[in-house]
C-alpha cells in the first residue's frame, strides 16, 4: 500500500500498527509504568498509547547503551559505513510507515513527513560517508619525538528529541553520533513518541548491533530529567525550549557532561526594497507558514524596507488567505499545531498581541479541519508594524506567526534584525550583491540565506548563536560532539 491508501485507511477507521514499549537493548520492552494517551492533532483524538518510562527503564537502558559501547567503538570504520547505509535504505524502504507515523502523531502534513523521512535517509547516507574518514592528524614536535592524534567516540550519548521534527531530529543526532562510533539512548518527545520507536527497530534489523540504540519514551520530567543527570551519558544532544535547555545543562553540570543545544529562534527575513516581490513574497509565506510555523528556524520576522511594505503586505495577505490547512493526511497546505496545550500557547500570544492594540493584517484565530470540524488548528497569521520590543518581535512563538517591521536605512535593518536573544538563521532578499554579502557578515546567526530561505541541506552545518544555543549539528561539524581528540607522544630512540 502506498502513503497515500495507508492515510485513507486511517482515516476511514483502520487501526494503525504501532510499536509498543521501549526499545532496549535490541528489542521491545513491555513498559511496567502508566501509560499516556497519543492524540492526533488533525482530530483532537486519541489513536493510541505508549509506555511512560522513568529511572528503570533509562537505567537499563544506559546500561544496555554502556556495554554495547565497548563492542561497538571497536567496529573497524568501514564496517560501520557499510552498516549506516544500510541504515539509509532501510529508512527509505520504510518511508511510507513511516510518513504516516510521523503525520499521524505531529499533526504535519504527510508530504511534509515525507520530506522529513527522505531528509533521514540522507543523513545516515551522509554520516555512512564519514564513518571511515575520521583521521587524526601528525604533529611535528622535531626529531625527538613522533606525535599524532586520534579521534575517538565520546560514548555513550543521549538524545533528546523534540516534538516538531520527530524522525529527522532523531537521525541529525543518531546517524553522526553511530558513525563516530558512540551508542544511543533516546527519548522521544511525549506528544511523537513513535517514530523514534520504528527507527530504532528498523535500524536494529539493518544491521546496528544490539544496545546500540536504545528507546525510552516517557515525560520529560521523568524519563528525560533521570536520562540527562546521568553520570554514565558522555554527551547529550537537546534540541526544544529555552526553559527547558537550561534544565538539561543545570543537570549535565555536576557530571561535566558535554552537550549540543538547538533551541529556537526568532529568525529575520530582511527585505530591501529592490527585492524581487514574488520572490520575497513566497519565501516569507514558506519561512513561516511551513510545518504550520513550528520549526526553530521559521521565518517569524519579515523586517522590510519602507518602500516594499505595502506591495508586500497584499502579497502576503493574499497567499495567507490562499493557504489551504486541514488533517495533514488529506496533504493541504498546512497542517495542524501539535497539541491543544501548544495551542492555547500560540493563541495566548495573538491575542496578547490583539490587547495591545497590535495591527492583525490577516488571520489571529483558532480554527478546525474544515472537514471534520475538529483538531488543533491556527490560521495562518501577519501582524504589522511592530515595534522592536514588542513581545510578537521578540519571543519565539513557534506557530503560524508572521510579525512584521518596517526599516528605513541598511543599519537600521542590521540593528532590528539582531534585536532578539535569538540567532540561529536569518535571510537577505536583494539583487545588490554588494549589500548582500555586507549583510551576511553583518547578521548575528548560525546562517544565512540570500534571496532564498530554506536553502541548505544535510552537508550544510546548523545551530545558533546566544539563546538558540551552541554546537553545529549536520555537516562534516555535526560529527564534531560525537568525537573527541586523543593526542599521542611516542619518544623516537636516540641513535
Ligand atoms: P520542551 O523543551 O519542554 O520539550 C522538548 C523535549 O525535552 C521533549 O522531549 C521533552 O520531553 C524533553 N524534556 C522536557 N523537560 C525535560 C527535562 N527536565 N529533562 C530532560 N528532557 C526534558 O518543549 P515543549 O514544552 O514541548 O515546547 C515548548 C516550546 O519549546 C515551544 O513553544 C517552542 O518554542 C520550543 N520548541 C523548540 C523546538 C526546536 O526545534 N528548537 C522544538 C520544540 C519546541
Amino acid at each position: 500500500m502506498s502513503a497515500q491508501q495507508m492515510a485513507d485507511a486511517y482515516l476511514s477507521g483502520t487501526a494503525l500498527d504501532l510499536p509498543d514499549g521501549h526499545f532496549i537493548n535490541g528489542r521491545f520492552v513491555a513498559g511496567q509504568g502508566d501509560r499516556m494517551e497519543s492524540v492526533d492533532p488533525g482530530l483532537g483524538e486519541a489513536f493510541a498509547s505508549f509506555a511512560l518510562g522513568g529511572a528503570a527503564e533509562i537505567d537499563a537502558a544506559l546500561d544496555s547503551s554502556r556495554k554495547a559501547f565497548e563492542m561497538w567503538r571497536l567496529v573497524k570504520p568501514s564496517d560501520r559505513t557499510a552498516i549506516l547505509l544500510r541504515c539509509a535504505n532501510a529508512i527509505r524502504a520504510n518511508a511510507d510507515r513511516l510518513a504516516l507515523v510521523e503525520a499521524i502523531d505531529s499533526g504535519k502534513t504527510l508530504a511534509e513527513a515525507q520530506g522529513d523521512v527522505a531528509s533521514s535517509a540522507r543523513l545516515f547516507e551522509y554520516y555512512a560517508g564519514a564513518a571511515d574518514k575520521l583521521d587524526g592528524r601528525s604533529v611535528d614536535l622535531g626529531p625527538d619525538y613522533t606525535a599524532f592524534t586520534r579521534r575517538e567516540p565520546v560514548g555513550v550519548t543521549a538524545h533528546i528529541i523534540p516534538w516538531n521534527y520527530p524522525t529527522s531530529t532523531f537521525a541529525r543526532g543518531v546517524a553522526p553520533a553511530l558513525a563516530a562510533g558512540c551508542t544511543v539512548v533516546a527519548k522521544p518527545a511525549e506528544t511523537t513518541p513513535f517514530t523514534a520507536l520504528l527507527l530504532a527497530e528498523i535500524l536494529t534489523e539493518a544491521g546496528v548491533p544490539e544496545g546500540v540504540i536504545n528507546v525510552v519514551t516517557g515525560l520529560g520530567r521523568d524519563a528525560g530529567a533521570a536520562l540527562v543527570s546521568d553520570p554514565r551519558v558522555n554527551h547529550i544532544t537537546f534540541t526544544g525550549s529555552v526553559a527547558t535547555g537550561v534544565a538539561v545543562t543545570q543537570a549535565a553540570a555536576p557530571n561535566v557532561t558535554r552537550l549540543t543545544l538547538e533551541l529556537g529562534g526568532k529568525s529575520p527575513l530582511v527585505a530591501f526594497a529592490d527585492a524581487d516581490l514574488e520572490a520575497v513574497a513566497d519565501g516569507a509565506t514558506w519561512a513561516i507558514f511551513s510545518n504550520a510555523g513550528q520549526i526553530c528556524s521559521a521565518g517569524s520576522r519579515l523586517i522590510v524596507e519602507r518602500g516594499l511594505r505595502d506591495d508586500l503586505l497584499d502579497r502576503l495577505k493574499e497567499k495567507a488567505q490562499a493557504i489551504t490547512f486541514g488533517h495533514g493526511l488529506r496533504n493541504p497546505d498546512m497542517g495542524a499545531i501539535n497539541s491543544d496545550l501548544h495551542l492555547g500557547r500560540v493563541a495566548a500570544h495573538v491575542d496578547a498581541a490583539r490587547a495591545r492594540g497590535c495591527k492583525i493584517v490577516t488571520g489571529g484565530n483558532v480554527a478546525t479541519d474544515p472537514e471534520s470540524g475538529k483538531g488543533w488548528f491556527f490560521e495562518p497569521t501577519i501582524i504589522a508594524d511592530l515595534s522592536a520590543d514588542d513581545p510578537a518581535v521578540q519571543d519565539e512563538i513557534f506557530g503560524p506567526v508572521l510579525s512584521v517591521q518596517v526599516f528605513d536605512t541598511e543599519d537600521e535593518a542590521i540593528r532590528l534584525a539582531n534585536g532578539t536573544a535569538f540567532g540561529l538563521m536569518a535571510s537577505v532578499y536583494t539583487p545588490d550583491l554588494g549589500r548582500a554579502m555586507r549583510l551576511t557578515q553583518a547578521l548575528d546567526s548560525g546562517q544565512v540565506t540570500v534571496n532564498d530561505y530554506w536553502a541548505g541541506g544535510v552537508e550544510l552545518p546548523f545551530g545558533g548563536n546566544h539563546k538558540s544555543g551552541y554546537g553545529r549539528e549536520k555537516g562534516l561539524e555535526g560529527l564534531e560532539a560525537y568525537t573527541t581528540t586523543k593526542s599521542i607522544t611516542i619518544k623516537n630512540a636516540s641513535r
